[in-house]
């Protein structure tokens, strides 16, 4: 039997309907951007394997400081314990994190990494004694899988069953082009009623819905309002971090500063789970009492795993390094070029780009018949040995940032072939 067979016997996959899912591809083996299949064919990893591989596969400066601190120190416990790497990794976080974050607390992913925040931001108000309740999300967001993350993300097929279960959250729109006026609207007039504890947000770019992306101009307006009426602000800047954006993280774009920052995917480069929320002294210091109420109870087995935090100290190096940043601007100029050779091809409803994310969404009469088409235009990328997973009408590359020139050719090829399947079918 093949690894993939043996797996398709008892593995249940995420996002997978197992009923009608193709065998697993099996990977032995990555290098840079690419990765390397059981049957010996191989792919470049156009979407940095769910986001999170920011500088290739099995890259041999985190592969050798991982493989240090395992035989050094592989796991402790994080309540009255620390240890070397959680330390260098707060300290480097909090000096490229936006202006006024001073505190680091570790968790494990992303939904944790918003868990608490959302933890944080509500016990500040019971803290604080001034009773704050209704939390603000945009509506086609996404912030994670568990239940508070869950609640705070868009109300979608894929959350249905369990909505009745859900805390209430107000949703405003995404103030994408043309739309910005009415979401300062809305969120003005939730603010007025006072009783807003916290703003939730994928800044610039809401992953999931679809890279759907907004200026930070309007940003900027809204966390004006959020200041001026005492909402506490959560950047989930779980995707945009470390780079994605063009700026270390998309927060660099704006003036206003949140009290929150959501951080994970490219924390270890890909490397390993782990995720962090940092915030800033006054959220931090309405946690400080005499009275033990006033703690904040949350932990989680693995927190701060000294193999993760040690692989997040390497990443972290070589994202501040020069030779990030000109891949950075690189693959930004690259996207640019290609964007503009597609502009006056047919099925093309819009291309937007923020720094290394380049998003097409497909003209699309009829989103059902697409839908049918995801899986066709899917298993073509694979075909050409790339891969792309679409987003409805929407493709999307966000690579890691080693991708070289040819293989970000070839996965531009690859889209201009699924364009030409579209405009002939
Ligand atoms: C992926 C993602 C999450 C959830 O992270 P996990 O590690 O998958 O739990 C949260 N917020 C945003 C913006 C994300 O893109």
């Amino acid at each position: 039997m093949t690894l993939a067979q043996r797996d398709q016997n008892i593995i249940w996959h995420p996002y997978t309907q197992m009923k009608t899912a193709d065998l697993p591809v099996a990977i032995v083996r990555g290098e840079g951007a690419l990765l390397f299949a059981e049957d010996g064919k191989e792919y470049i990893d156009a979407v940095a394997s769910w986001w999170v591989n920011l500088h290739g596969h099995a890259h041999p400066y985190i592969a050798e400081k991982v493989a240090a601190q395992l035989q050094t120190l592989e796991h402790v416990i994080f309540a009255g314990f620390t240890h070397q790497p959680a330390v260098e990794l707060a300290e480097g976080l909090l000096k490229i994190l936006p202006e006024g974050q001073r505190k680091v607390f570790y968790s494990d992913n992303g939904s944790t990494a918003v868990e608490v925040a959302l933890k944080m931001a509500i016990q500040y108000w019971a803290n604080t004694g001034i009773p704050k309740k209704k939390i603000i999300a945009f509506r086609d967001s996404y912030h994670g899988d568990t239940f508070g993350a869950m609640a705070v993300s868009s109300r979608s097929a894929f959350t249905a069953p369990f909505w009745s279960y859900l805390f209430d959250v107000t949703f405003i729109d995404v103030p994408t082009p043309g739309n910005e006026q009415e979401t300062i609207n809305q969120l003005e007039a939730i603010a007025l009623t006072g009783d807003v504890a916290a703003f939730i947000y994928e800044p610039l770019v809401l992953g999931t819905a679809g890279m759907v992306m907004y200026t930070p101009e309007v940003l900027d307006n809204l966390m004006q309002i959020c200041q001026q009426h005492e909402i506490l602000t959560i950047a989930d800047e779980v995707m945009t971090g470390f780079g994605r954006t063009g700026k270390l993280f998309a927060s660099h774009y704006l003036q206003h500063k949140p009290d929150m920052v959501c951080l994970s995917k490219g924390l270890t480069g890909g490397t390993m789970a782990l995720g962090v929320t940092t915030c800033n002294d006054k959220i931090y210091d309405a946690f400080l009492a005499d009275d033990k109420s006033k703690t904040l109870f949350h932990g989680h087995s693995y927190t701060a795993n000294p193999v993760a935090c040690a692989a997040g100290v390497a990443s972290l190096e070589l994202t501040t390094s020069p030779e990030t940043q000109q891949n950075l601007e690189r693959i930004a100029a690259k996207h640019k070029a290609f964007a503009a050779t597609l502009k006056q091809l047919s099925g093309i409803q819009e291309i937007r780009q923020q720094g290394t994310i380049l998003a097409i969404e497909f003209a699309d009469e009829s989103t059902s018949y697409f839908s049918n088409l995801r899986d066709t235009l899917y298993n073509y990328a694979m075909e050409q040995g790339v891969i792309l997973r679409p987003l409805g009408n929407i493709i999307y590359i966000i690579p890691p940032y080693c991708i070289t020139d040819e293989q970000l050719d070839k996965v531009y090829q690859t889209i201009k072939g699924m364009q030409q399947l579209l405009v002939n079918c």
